[in-house]
């Protein structure tokens, strides 16, 4: 039968609506659906109560306020707390992915004693009291062994009741090598007790400013709270603020700011100096603030005459004399200009020449503890536990210097020389028997990563509180876990360029996955267990106890908002007179006078042999500290940074045709520090003579979605000590390229 297409038209039709009509295929339907979420396999989506639970995040020292969506036991998504003094509603791509770090297979399950060699990844679960007898035995040893002083630890924070406990240990034990890790806090330290007399930190009023002048920091892409930051810079934006992006690199933020200079790396305290010398020359600063509460402008202007005209600069910074002078006016035009100091996402540290360059400029605006400027932040104190008493044996190692030599400084706070510590125990001139290491991962994220390893093998005992198999739990003998901050109590204090001081409480979203215990209490056991002086420096029966007795009348408050706004009792507030010995901001003295004398720091390296700029930088869309990435960040990146395993660098075409290379073409990069295998990608937002490369890749241990993927920039800068300070300010390194 020859079919027409009107019979084909009406029995397509009519089978098609017979089909619809027919139970048939519904049926099918349906048995196939009921077949398919009873395959093991298939997620089965949380059926019960819901609940909302307001905490804190803790996987950046933004300390955000975020508030976490339950059904029935299980967490089911994370969301920005809309009551946060400190980040309203937002929530960057890491905390976001925070449930992919609770339920991820990275977690450790169990205390593990390693069985294998160091990073070879064997490890027998024991229990915790072997574990903590074990510690406990250890540190016991090097007391009768009159060496108390070879323990150290090393922790994110050191401020809050954990690093706290963990110093208290040390102290009790009889050692002064407690360390946090770097950070540019180190500087800003530093800058705020030379400059105005204070101990404490600096907040930045950004919200408040109306042109915000940036040497270098990643405000659009996880600098301090990320989402107040966002959320500032829009409203900046919306305002008709403007933005001033200092970064050789055509970073977000430098995309979306008015003005973007891109001087060559470490050259900013250089651009810095310089703008305050058109403000001086041209008479643009603030008469009022500087006359009445600065010391020293003299000798300042002075400095600046001799030697930072832009002019006398433009060679070593690479920028136009009028690029240094209509930043400056624009600077100095708008009403509450602000400066702002801080690589990177402002975890990295950094040299204290360009903070107190950098903080001359928000002094030359009268931007001092005023709204739109910055301010001086009291650090907290609500921690007062009972005094110690150290025995004879801690008494005496308490007297032997530290292993980074914080004693050569000549300003309070000192900060954490960590790289001098490593460099000392790898060169075998320190004696370090014993490490503990809580929330940081050092051997992926210090620079120099490979000598850090290298060090760690020369450590005899190393335990790690990680609650991820990180680099450091990888070389570590005992891995004594944490449950992770979705599933513990812990008072956060807030600093990250806050004006608030604010405390956040993490709290148990869900009961514990696994055989973790919270490492305050894993603290306090050890101090127990050994005993006598050490034991007795420990009153609490558990760190639930400690908590609730530090915190006080503030517990409550805790629990109903999640946070506590500390009140400010000793906070300059306004410009009515300073800490130091003349009662003004010190604009520059001898001690100021001698650090913008030392020498910028440089990476080790000759440019002959190695003539690029290798920098890092920071993305929102990959976390670089102590906790890796989570898979959901991975799937997000763009493939000029990673391809399948393999890492991008990005170079100008200038730079690119030079060195005969092309849009992803196989390179070698190599520094004094080590070389790796990239791809490369072509940018033109990229100064050249640069070769820049992402932080947070090339992690060697935790899982599947991670380990192996590109490159760890850490591996390639070695550290690089500020003459100043003595603390590390690694920007970079010295490189080349060659095609692979
Ligand atoms: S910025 Fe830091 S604290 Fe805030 S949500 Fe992201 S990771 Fe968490």
């Amino acid at each position: 039968m020859k079919l027409s297409r009107r019979c084909f038209l009406a029995f397509s039709i009519g089978g098609a609506a017979g089909t619809a009509l027919s139970p048939l295929p519904w049926k099918l339907t349906d048995d196939l659906s009921i077949w398919s979420q009873n395959w093991p396999w298939t997620p089965v989506p949380p059926d019960g109560e819901y609940a909302y639970i307001n905490t804190t995040c803790t996987l950046c020292p933004g300390h955000c306020g975020i508030r976490v969506r339950k059904v029935d036991e299980r967490a089911v998504k994370i969301e920005g707390q809309e009551s946060s003094g400190m980040n309203p509603g937002g929530i960057c791509l890491l905390g976001l992915s925070g449930l992919q770090l609770l339920y991820g297979p990275t977690r450790i399950q169990a205390p593990l004693k390693r069985v294998g060699e160091r990073g070879e990844n064997r490890w027998q679960t024991i229990s915790w009291e072997e574990a903590i007898e074990e510690v406990a035995g250890r540190l016991n040893d090097l007391r009768s062994k009159g060496q108390p002083q070879a323990v150290a630890a090393l922790a994110s924070e050191d401020t809050g009741t954990v690093p706290q406990l963990m110093k208290r240990l040390l102290t009790a034990v009889g050692s002064p090598n407690f360390y946090r890790m770097p950070s540019m806090e180190d500087s800003q330290a530093a800058v705020l007790a030379l400059t105005q007399g204070e101990e404490g930190f600096v907040g930045m009023d950004v919200e408040q400013a109306d042109f915000v002048l940036s040497f270098g920091s990643a405000l659009l892409e996880g600098y301090g709270a990320s989402p107040r930051m966002m959320q500032a810079v829009n409203r900046l934006r919306a305002d008709g603020g403007k933005l001033a992006q200092i970064d050789s690199r055509l970073s977000n933020t430098a995309a979306k700011s008015d003005i973007w200079l891109a001087p060559k790396p470490g050259t900013e305290a250089d651009v810095a100096l310089s703008i305050a010398h058109v403000l001086i020359t041209r008479n643009r600063y603030d008469h009022g603030f500087v006359s009445q509460w600065a010391e020293g402008f003299e000798a300042f202007s002075a400095m600046v005459a001799e030697k930072y005209a832009p002019e006398k600069i433009a060679d070593r910074t690479g920028l136009a004399t009028d690029q240094i002078i209509s930043t400056a006016i624009a600077f100095a035009d708008a009403k509450h200009p602000l400066a702002v100091y801080g690589k990177g996402k402002g975890q990295q540290p950094g040299s204290l020449k360009e903070a107190l360059a950098v903080n001359a400029l928000n002094a030359l605006a009268g931007s001092i503890n005023r709204p739109g400027g910055i301010q001086a932040m009291a650090g907290y104190d609500y921690i007062q536990w009972p005094a110690l008493q150290p025995d004879d044996v801690a008494a005496a190692g308490l007297q032997t210097p530290r292993l980074d030599q914080k004693g050569d400084v000549v300003y309070p706070n000192p900060g954490y020389k960590v790289h001098r510590m490593i460099e000392a125990v790898g060169a075998g001139s320190a004696d370090l028997q014993a490490l503990l290491v809580a929330e940081s991962n050092p051997c992926y994220s210090l620079p120099g990563a490979d000598k850090v390893r290298t060090a760690f093998s020369k450590i005899p005992f190393v335990v790690s509180f990680s609650s991820f198999m990180d680099e450091t739990a990888m070389q570590s003998d005992l891995i004594l876990p944490n449950p992770i901050y979705l599933e513990r109590y812990e008072d956060v204090p807030v600093k990250a360029g806050t004006t608030r001081r604010r405390v956040g409480l993490c709290r148990p979203v869900v009961a514990p996955l696994h055989n973790t215990q919270h490492v305050g209490d894993t603290i306090i056991q050890i101090a127990h267990a050994m005993e006598g002086s050490v034991a007795a420096a420990f009153p609490w029966t558990d760190y639930a106890t400690c908590l609730k007795e530090t915190l006080s009348d503030a517990w409550e408050t805790l629990l109903e908002k999640g946070h506590w706004e500390v009140p400010e009792t000793t906070h300059a507030a306004g410009a009515d007179g300073f800490k130091t010995a003349s009662g003004k901001f010190v604009l520059m003295n001898e001690t100021i006078g001698a650090i913008y004398l030392a020498d910028a720091p440089l990476p080790a390296g000759d440019e002959s042999e190695y003539p690029l700029q290798l920098v890092a930088y920071d993305t929102i869309r990959l976390s670089s500290q102590y906790v890796g990435s989570s898979p959901f960040m991975l799937k997000i990146l763009s493939d000029t940074t990673l391809k399948g395993q393999a890492g991008f660098v990005e170079l100008n075409p200038e730079t690119a045709a030079k060195l005969n290379l092309k849009e992803g073409a196989s390179a070698t990069i190599t520094t004094p520090a080590g070389s790796a295998d990239v791809r490369v990608h072509l940018d033109e937002g990229i100064r050249p003579g640069i070769v820049a490369m992402a932080r947070g890749l090339g992690h060697t241990a935790y899982d599947g979605f991670l380990a192996g993927k590109g490159v760890n920039v850490n591996q390639l800068i070695a550290p690089v000590e500020d003459p100043a300070s003595g603390l590390d300010a690694a920007w970079g390194s010295w490189a080349k390229l060659a095609k692979g």
